[in-house]
């Protein structure tokens, strides 16, 4: 569907064609509306274009530029009103990610404003907050959801697209016990990555490519991962393993070579239009068992210390505050997330994968053990692991 709400009007983002809404709009009448304007406009081609400023204007004619021809949402006009200096004015600021996207254009519009961003700071806790976090929100939003959207303006032609997403766009402080992928998220994310994860499936579900297929793996494991094992050996350099809880609640990882499993699935099966699948292992494994085998085959001499899950989630709180004082880039070793992940059940059901595509678990947790010790080897032992950068290093492994 490529029909929105743009600027409180219907809107086609193919054509361009505008339907003027009255507000206050009556529910059935709105939903009419949208129903006939949504089959006028269900085959259109793509010839609409955003439209750019003239960035050879100066601040003001672009900023106002913007209000005229840019995309506007409250969260977006209180950026505009008080970057032009306005004093009276409604303060809102942005609730989910297209409200950040709206943020997002109007300083793409006026880049002068991103040094100007500081001045929103004082309108509310929560601009104090978004502003403080911005340039990594920007660098999130760009690589997620600019790069997903290039990215399918690239495959057009393709006969599927395939995009992998994450376990972190499920709201993190709902239960998670065999999470369908229907699980509604009330606009709540664990983390920046969850929220632009989530925008970027957006983008995904609104293009109109052919067939587009949405994957939500759960932490991938196994060889040459750089993002679950550097932590666990942040974690065993002081000695000691925290764990939030008693270790018992239940996990499903996606082991790497499952998730290459599931996108064979979708090479075969062919789905059509758009579907949506979690990707997990079908064994469930405790914390416990997770981080014992991940000693034992890393041969870590590490002792497991259990924390009370609200301890451990002012700790990983903390860690957060300090490494965003401390304007750190890398993630802290733990985050409320983390601790909220390792502490309660935190499972996918694959059901729907399985019944429509086929799909069977190929590897296990304990399989991958031998793998992973095989690839830590290979790099010369585990305490290169955190020295590692993006690009792969070590034994390759074929799944
Ligand atoms: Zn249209």
């Amino acid at each position: 569907m490529a029909t929105t709400i743009r600027n409180s009007n219907l809107f086609c983002t193919c054509c361009g064609g505008v339907f003027v809404l009255t507000y206050p709009a009556e529910v059935d009448d709105y939903s009419k509306k949208l129903k006939h304007f949504n089959a006028l406009h269900k085959d259109c081609k793509q010839t609409w274009v955003e439209p750019v400023a003239d960035q050879s204007k100066d601040v003001n004619e672009k900023a106002l530029w913007w209000f005229s021809n840019g995309e506007k949402g409250m969260s977006s006009e209180t950026m505009y009103n008080c970057l032009i200096g306005n004093t009276y004015f409604k303060i809102n600021h942005p609730y989910d990610p297209d409200d950040f996207s709206r943020c997002y254009k109007l300083l793409e519009t006026v880049p002068e404003w991103k040094l100007e961003l500081h001045k929103l700071k004082p309108l509310s806790k929560e601009w104090n907050n978004l502003i403080e976090n911005w340039d990594k929100l920007t660098k999130m939003y760009e690589l997620n959801v600019i790069g997903t959207k290039r990215a399918l303006q690239l495959a057009k032609k393709a006969k599927s697209f395939i995009y992998i997403s994450s376990a972190s766009v499920y709201n993190p402080w709902q239960p998670r016990d065999f999470v369908t992928e229907n699980t509604d998220f009330n606009g709540k994310y664990p983390n920046n990555y969850g929220l632009t994860k989530k925008l970027a499936e957006q983008a995904v579900m609104k293009a109109r490519n052919n067939s587009r297929i949405i994957l939500r793996p759960h932490a991938v494991y196994g060889p040459g991962d750089l993002t679950l094992l550097p932590r666990i050996v942040s974690l065993v350099k002081m000695g000691r393993i925290f764990l939030a809880g008693d270790g018992t609640n239940l996990y499903t990882p996606t082991h790497i070579g499952n998730l290459c499993k599931a996108v064979t699935c979708i090479f075969d099966n062919n789905p059509a239009n758009l579907r949506i699948y979690n990707v997990a292992d079908e064994q469930t494994i405790s914390i416990n068992d997770m981080f014992g085998s991940i000693c034992s085959a890393l041969e870590l001499n590490a002792k497991i210390v259990y924390l009370p899950y609200f301890l451990a989630l002012i700790a990983g709180f903390g860690f957060e505050f300090s490494y965003r004082f401390l304007g750190k880039e890398k993630l802290p070793p733990i985050t409320a997330d983390l601790i909220r992940q390792i502490s309660h059940n935190s499972t996918l059901s694959i059901g729907l994968l399985k019944k429509e595509l086929g799909y069977e678990q190929k590897f296990s947790f304990s399989q991958a053990m031998s793998d992973i010790k095989e690839w830590v080897d290979s790099i010369g032992g585990i305490s290169q692991i955190v020295k590692l950068n993006n690009s792969w290093e070590g034994k390759k492994f074929t799944y």
